[in-house]
């Protein structure tokens, strides 16, 4: 544990659960991911709590400094928290300000996952489409491409900073070979690996793909998050443990866990969150 500051560009992993029963007893933290870039901040999927570990987090971060927040999905642990996020970056919707990109499936669905008066309030509403990238403030363009999950929309991306190498996110999503090749310039990717074995007909990461990203792509480190329940009870430390590769460092990805975009250095925060249940009392 450490109160050391955040470095000038980096991630904090707000949570690091992933799918329902995971989110649903809180078994870890949920809430996405925040990411520093100098003076620009950014959440990404904003699940439950994602403003209650925002406002709890040491160092502090600042809702209300958001520049822009990305849902790659809606599904509602991905999605719950992009309101209130949105009423925070918007100065509590005094200030029309701040960007949010969304799945075109959260904007054009029966309802929208964005209200409507907070619609009016943000500076600009984008919605992934492949092969087009979004440039935000920071100077990072995030360069999306279409991941399979559950007959929605969903998206996972690359984001390019100047003067740093690349990062990627790879969302929930069915492993295939199509999107492999589109993170081949990235050195450090987060992998939401919400399973602990392959399970036929869940759109959802394993080990296993884990395994097979790293044979393909070699990325100098890659963090595990997103974890479901089967993951925790297997030990996920133990299970990045063994796909770490002579060439490729796998973490298991902790609540409030902070990684250095620059450095690859993680180290973990003081974080007021205990969770509720351990995993084998479930
Ligand atoms: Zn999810
Ligand atoms: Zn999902």
């Amino acid at each position: 544990m450490t109160d050391r500051p955040y470095p000038s560009r980096f991630l904090r992993f707000l949570g690091t659960a992933g799918a329902r029963f995971t989110i649903i007893r809180q078994l870890r933290a949920s809430g996405g991911l925040w990411l520093g870039l100098g003076d620009s901040s950014f959440v990404i999927d904003p699940g439950p709590g994602s403003l209650v570990r925002i406002c709890e987090a040491q160092p502090p971060l600042d809702p209300m400094a958001l520049s822009a927040i990305l849902l790659t999905h809606r599904h509602i642990d991905h999605s719950t928290d992009l309101n209130v996020l949105t009423e925070a970056m918007t100065g509590g919707g005094f200030h029309h300000q701040g960007h949010v990109i969304l799945p075109e499936d959260a904007v054009a669905s029966p309802c929208c996952y964005l209200l409507p008066y907070l619609k009016e309030k943000i500076g600009a509403l984008h919605v992934w489409k492949e092969g087009e990238a979004v440039t935000l403030p920071g100077k990072v363009t995030v360069r999306p491409v279409r991941l399979t999950h559950h007959r929605v929309d969903c998206f996972g991306f690359v984001a390019e900073v100047p003067e740093m190498a690349p990062f990627g996110l790879i969302s929930d999503a069915r492993f295939e070979e199509r999107w492999l090749d589109f993170y081949r310039d990235c050195p450090l990717l987060v992998v939401n690996m919400t399973l602990p074995h392959r399970c036929e007909g869940i759109d959802h990461l394993c080990p296993a793909d884990v395994a097979r990203i790293i044979a393909t792509l070699e990325p100098r480190q890659i963090l595990l998050t997103h974890l479901g329940r089967g993951v925790l009870m297997s030990g996920a430390e133990e299970v990045a443990a063994s796909l770490t590769t002579g060439g490729t460092r796998v973490i298991a990805a902790r609540d409030g866990m902070v990684i250095d975009l620059e450095t690859y250095e993680t180290w973990e925060t003081q974080a007021r969150f205990e969770p509720a249940l351990s995993p084998d009392r479930v």
